[in-house]
């Protein structure tokens, strides 16, 4: 089956008194109906980057799309004017953020602004969106939904409120809902309760989820397919079984080590990705070559002198093509098949 989302070598840069910067260097994926997949690496690699630019987010000036393309059921969002974002955004594609005061408006009711969107989107009238918005905001487990429809965000705890966001993401059935670090902001108890919240509800609706996480333990649990991103570009693809198992990128390696155990206990501890030597490089830094280079302990004289492709990670996993494939952006799979992105 086609995909759902189709990205394609999108490109992402800012204008800066340096100069231009390439944030998003040829970015590749898929998402299937119904999956989650995971983008993980350290802050600053364009995991945000490449959420906002699906949505067509990107502040503008100083940053643009420079190319690429985001196939949504066929269609190029790249392409698209303002009025057909406006109908995709909260209604086809919704999102959530890590701190939802930011998004959610302070003087408004929370049942008002999840109406709101019922309105603008599922065309209901008041009466019909507020019946709705107590249906979803008793979905996502919010105790007297009818009493909470009329509080204000303030009144709301942060695991409250981060439901409510979820209720309003979801509110118009979209197919795809982008998470932004939905947890970062809570403790480890209500972010479990939030990720089981998220996997019911896609049971439920068959909705696919972009997942954003710098947590490896968020990956263990949640993903289908996780892509890790280094500097702009997506350096590892493939199943999580195949990426956590046997990471084909010293990057993803790095990452899991940090994970004192990846195993059961994930699931109430916040694993971070913490010790990595050495920090990202900035993009003035990037230079020719692997932008891992300066932190990777297998570099090699040709490392410094060309980006690595994606190769199919031979040893582990079928060389079958499709966005199935494992695949790591490493010249230690030269040996591998090179396959597209
Ligand atoms: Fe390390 Fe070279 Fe692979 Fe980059 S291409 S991750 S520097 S071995
Ligand atoms: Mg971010």
């Amino acid at each position: 089956t086609a995909p759902l989302l189709q990205v394609e070598d999108l490109r992402v840069e800012f204008k800066t008194r340096r100069g231009k910067a390439l944030v998003l260097n040829g970015v590749d994926f898929q998402i299937r109906g119904g999956e989650t997949l995971c983008v993980v690496g350290e802050s600053g690699c364009g995991k945000s980057m490449t959420a906002l630019a699906l949505l067509r987010l990107i502040p503008s000036p100083p940053g643009r799309i420079s190319g690429g393309r985001v196939l949504f059921q066929g269609e190029d969002l790249v392409q698209a004017d303002e009025a057909r974002m406006h109908k995709v955004r909260g209604n086809r594609i919704s999102m959530i953020f890590q701190e939802p005061m930011t998004s959610l408006n302070p003087v408004f009711k929370v049942g008002d602004q999840i109406g709101e969107s019922l309105r603008l989107h599922a065309g209901l009238d008041a009466a019909a969106a507020r019946a709705r918005t107590i249906e979803m905001l008793q979905q996502v487990g919010i105790p007297a939904p009818e009493r909470r429809v009329d509080e204000y965000p303030h009144q709301l705890s942060g695991g409250m409120r981060q439901r409510v966001m979820i209720a309003m993401a979801l509110a118009c059935r979209p197919d795809i809902l982008i998470a932004d670090e939905p947890t970062t902001a809570l403790d480890v108890t209500v972010q479990a309760q939030i990720f089981d919240l998220l996997r019911d509800l896609q049971r439920e609706k068959g909705t696919a989820i972009l997942l954003i996480t710098h947590d490896m333990g968020a990956v263990a649990e949640m993903a289908d397919r996780v892509m890790v991103m280094y500097a702009g570009r997506v350096i590892e693809q493939g199943t999580t079984e195949q990426v956590l198992s046997h990471p084909g990128h010293p990057y993803t390696q790095g990452l899991i080590d940090c994970l004192p155990e990846l195993g059961s206990s994930l699931q109430h501890e916040r694993a971070e990705l913490a010790e990595i030597r050495g920090v990202v490089p900035s993009i003035w830094e990037l230079g020719s070559g692997c932008a891992f280079r300066e932190r990777c302990p297998h570099a090699m004289a040709r490392c410094a002198e060309q980006v690595p492709p994606m190769f199919a990670t031979g040893e582990h996993g079928a060389l079958a093509t499709g966005d199935g494939t494992h695949r790591a952006a490493c010249w230690l799979h030269a040996q591998d098949q090179m396959v597209a992105a």
